[in-house]
């Protein structure tokens, strides 16, 4: 298979990251007979440094043109860069916000994963680290709260705060469907979050969700009150495969997931569209404090570079052998140091890109 991807390397680690994730995806292409071409692209710093604007209109339609997007991370040291004197509409995460906005991209899924080798990073009590977890929170990107009309006023005298949180029938069907195509590739059960003992919004979308798990007869669904939720990930988060959920909750949900892995270098996250277009990136930002030392954990990238594989090239087999290869190191105890526990050989960036690539057989 050929296939086009977009390459945002972006701003701090992001060049080094994606240069790795990249060697993997070479690998893959060179092991199962595919080709990969690559389309290097300006976002962010790198864009504001030779365009002015942190995203062109050139960026947008090659993204556009594209299978998928790889992306590094974006911005720079918020104290210190030059882009951060800038107007807030100027700065590099505008270009984050303008690119999802552009592609259209409303559900984004970000996977939590505890590796047995790494269960001395997640701060839950032994009994339940030893168990591992395996989830993806699949959130809603473009509606709710977030997006619905907000104002502040004085009325009788009082100054008043009111945001809305709208969600249609339409955009909870789509981020369902999402979830449960999502689920038939993975353990085929879905967690749907809500509060709907409260909000009508939540009654909406727990009865479009009923709905559509109807198409999905393979799949288990479960509901669950997002406050629960909130207190079962923390008790059990082995339970989870597929939680979707609206995007305040999610937003919430899914730091709260990525907390208890303890290791931000190992995060990767997807934002799709209605196709099987999607953004691909780590779940961390462009850690200045390590950039250009060849330090950084590519892991995050490498794990997504396999979701791409996976839900925009449905190439489960290939995806299935990049995360094997990515076990496969950490169980010969190669580590960056991000991950570096006594006992552990310590590698830099590159040298964790060349052992994976090179454990893909
Ligand atoms: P950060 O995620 O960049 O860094 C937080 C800490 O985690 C740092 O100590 C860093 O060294 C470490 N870290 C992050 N990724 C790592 C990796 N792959 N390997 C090893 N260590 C890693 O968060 P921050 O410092 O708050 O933000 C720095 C910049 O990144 C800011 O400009 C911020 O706006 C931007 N940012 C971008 C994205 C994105 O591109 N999607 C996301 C979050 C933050």
């Amino acid at each position: 298979m050929n296939k086009k991807i977009a390459v945002i390397k972006g701003d701090g680690i992001g060049p080094e990251i994606v240069t790795e994730a990249m060697k993997v995806l070479d690998r893959v292409a060179e092991v199962y007979g595919h080709s990969f071409e690559y389309e290097q692209l300006l976002m962010g710093g790198a864009s504001i440094d030779v365009n002015g604007v942190p995203l062109t209109d050139e960026t947008i339609e090659r993204c556009k043109a594209s299978d998928a997007v790889l992306m590094g991370s974006i911005g720079g040291d918020t104290n210190t860069s030059p882009w951060y004197k800038l107007p807030p509409e100027k700065r590099p995460e505008a270009g984050l916000l303008g690119i999802r906005k552009a592609l259209g991209l409303f559900a984004n899924l970000r996977p939590s994963v505890l590796y047995p080798q790494l269960s001395g990073a997640c701060p839950l009590k032994e009994e339940i680290s030893s168990k591992g977890f395996d989830m993806l929170i699949m959130r809603e990107l473009t509606g709710g709260l977030y997006f619905g009309a907000r104002k502040t006023e004085e009325i009788d005298g009082v100054m008043t705060a009111i945001d809305t949180l709208t969600y249609n029938e339409n955009e909870i069907r789509r981020i369902a469907v999402k979830a449960f195509d999502v689920a038939m590739k993975r353990r085929r059960k879905v967690t749907s979050v809500d509060k709907a003992n409260v909000l009508d919004s939540s009654r909406l979308w727990r009865k479009v969700v009923n709905e559509v798990a109807k198409d999905y007869p393979e799949v288990t669904l479960e509901h669950m009150l997002v406050d629960n939720s909130a207190m079962q990930l923390v008790k059990d988060p082995a339970q989870f495969d597929v939680m979707v959920t609206e995007n305040m909750f999610g937003d919430i949900l899914s730091d709260e997931a990525s907390m208890i892995t303890g290791s931000i270098g190992m995060l990767a996250s997807a934002s799709m569209n209605e196709t099987k277009f999607g953004l691909y990136e780590p779940s961390g930002g462009s850690a200045p404090d390590i950039a250009g030392q060849n330090k950084a954990n590519p892991i995050a990238t490498i794990l997504s570079a396999a979701m791409m594989l996976r839900f925009s090239f449905d190439m489960n087999a290939e995806a299935d052998a990049v995360e094997a290869a990515v076990k496969q190191v950490l169980d010969n105890g190669i580590r960056t140091g991000d991950i570096m526990s006594e006992g552990m050989t310590l590698v830099s960036c590159s040298g964790m890109g060349d052992a994976i690539a090179a454990a893909i057989k």
